[in-house]
């Protein structure tokens, strides 16, 4: 017995959810769209935890799934806000380099930047980005005018609003707990009753990884959820950062340094760092979830990547118990700034998928399987890059499933 049907169903209202739900009511407006969500609201947790900017495509390997999406997407993002009264800002940002061995890295950012497709960038000696940041310390920094910021849960919400619109449904405190087969059709059991869906997408961001293991899909991939802290920069100093300072990012790890964060509500944001986390909701570091933690530890690929990265790991919790080194690395680009500027701020926790030989994976990654679509891998920057990804996922779904749903 199932409470009700529909012709697609999505795990996750987070903004890779939506944004795929919203594109499939476009796409498909005869099907019915369904969105489960666990808890009582949109947004919950990677979309509502991070760090509001639009990426512009810098960073990411030249033909990779981040790159063309993320170029793609600042570009649709920008629109979307613009179309739907949401507020955002292009403020641009700088990249400063500053150590003589960060050189070399910066204008490998550069080229890679031109060969994304990045408009714009420009590589600037401190007399010429300090017109821009007149605080900030340097040897040269890249201009990228197009990165700009958003209110990430605003832009969800919105998509929310559209989806509801164009027919489809949301329905919050609906925790997936379970998932089978019944002759071709997915039967979703939730905590708010039982679905019955033709096709499946699984958009979970911090336990897709356990969703596609309810599924019975087999991935040699496992969500190792990395924490995030930020410090706030206090209102009277906040005039020392125009808009968004970041570093050179170190290439050996998929994030991008702590950095200086101008949010749309003016407030400014120092951080994140990355810190393991043995909780994948773990916003404090207090609080272990033993069965997540023996789960992480369990996995071949977390013992490898361990073993790899501890002297990283154990740099990064240090700064992160130890207030002077979190503001040592930030004031290589903004000197003035002393321990006594910061207060604590928020934290996100981000989902990064791992193999089991303990490679962090890269790009976006999908698992298709029959009437089935796993999201594996969507960390920064899926928000930027949403409504890409969406129109990236609904165009599986079409390529398998055409000739049934239209
Ligand atoms: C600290 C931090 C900073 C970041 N900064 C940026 C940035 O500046 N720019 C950028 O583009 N990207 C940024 N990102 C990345 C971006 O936020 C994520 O890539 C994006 O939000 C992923 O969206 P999602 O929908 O996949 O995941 P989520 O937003 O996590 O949504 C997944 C949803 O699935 C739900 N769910 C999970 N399990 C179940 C279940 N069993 N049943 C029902 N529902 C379930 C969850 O409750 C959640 O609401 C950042 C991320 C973090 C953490």
């Amino acid at each position: 017995m199932t409470d009700r049907q529909t012709d697609l169903l999505i795990i996750g209202a987070g903004i890779v959810g939506l944004a795929t739900a919203m594109e499939a009511t476009r796409r498909f407006p005869g099907m019915s769209v369904l969105v489960v969500e666990k808890e009582d609201h949109i947004a919950a947790h990677q979309t509502g935890h991070n760090s509001g900017v639009i990426h512009s495509g810098i960073y990411y390997k030249t033909g990779s799934l981040k790159a063309r999406n993320c170029v793609a997407g600042a570009a649709s993002m920008k629109r979307f806000c613009r179309e739907h009264d949401v507020a955002y800002e292009e403020c641009g940002k700088l990249i400063v380099a500053t150590s003589r061995d960060e050189l070399p890295r910066l204008e490998q950012l550069l080229q890679r930047g031109i060969a994304n497709g990045v408009p714009g960038l420009r590589a600037l000696e401190p007399e010429q980005f300090r017109q821009i940041e007149p605080h900030c310390a340097g040897l040269r920094a890249l201009q990228v005018p197009s990165t700009g910021i958003v209110d990430y849960t605003a832009v969800a919400l919105k998509y929310g609003q559209l989806i509801e619109l164009a027919g489809g449904d949301i329905v919050l405190n609906a925790q997936v707990i379970g998932l089978r087969e019944d002759s071709g059709t997915n039967i979703v059991e939730t905590k708010a009753g039982t679905f019955a869906a033709h096709y499946l997408i699984n958009c979970a961001g911090l336990y897709s990884d356990t969703v596609c293991r309810m599924a019975g899909v087999e991935t040699d991939l496992e969500i190792i959820p990395f924490r995030g802290e930020y410090y706030e920069v206090k209102p009277e100093r906040r005039h020392l950062i125009k808009a968004l300072i970041y570093p050179v990012p170190d290439p050996r790890f998929p994030f991008l340094g702590v950095h200086f964060t101008r949010r749309v509500n003016g407030s400014v944001e120092a951080g994140p760092n990355a810190l393991l986390a043995f909780r994948r909701e773990g916003y404090t570091g207090a609080g272990v979830d033993l069965s997540e933690a023996a789960e992480t530890l369990s996995f071949p690929g977390f013992r490898k990547l361990a073993r790899r990265y501890w002297r990283m790991g154990l740099a990064e919790q240090y700064r992160s118990w130890v207030k002077s080194a979190f503001v040592k690395s930030l004031q290589r680009m903004i000197p003035e700034l002393q321990e006594e500027d910061y207060a604590p701020g928020g934290s996100g926790v981000r989902a990064q998928a791992v193999d089991k030989n303990g490679n962090l994976v890269d790009d976006f990654h999908f698992i298709h399987r029959k009437n089935m679509i796993h999201v594996g891998n969507v960390p920064s920057p899926a928000a930027t890059a949403s409504l890409e990804i969406g129109r990236e996922i609904v165009n599986m779904l079409a390529q398998c499933f055409e000739p049934d749903i239209s």
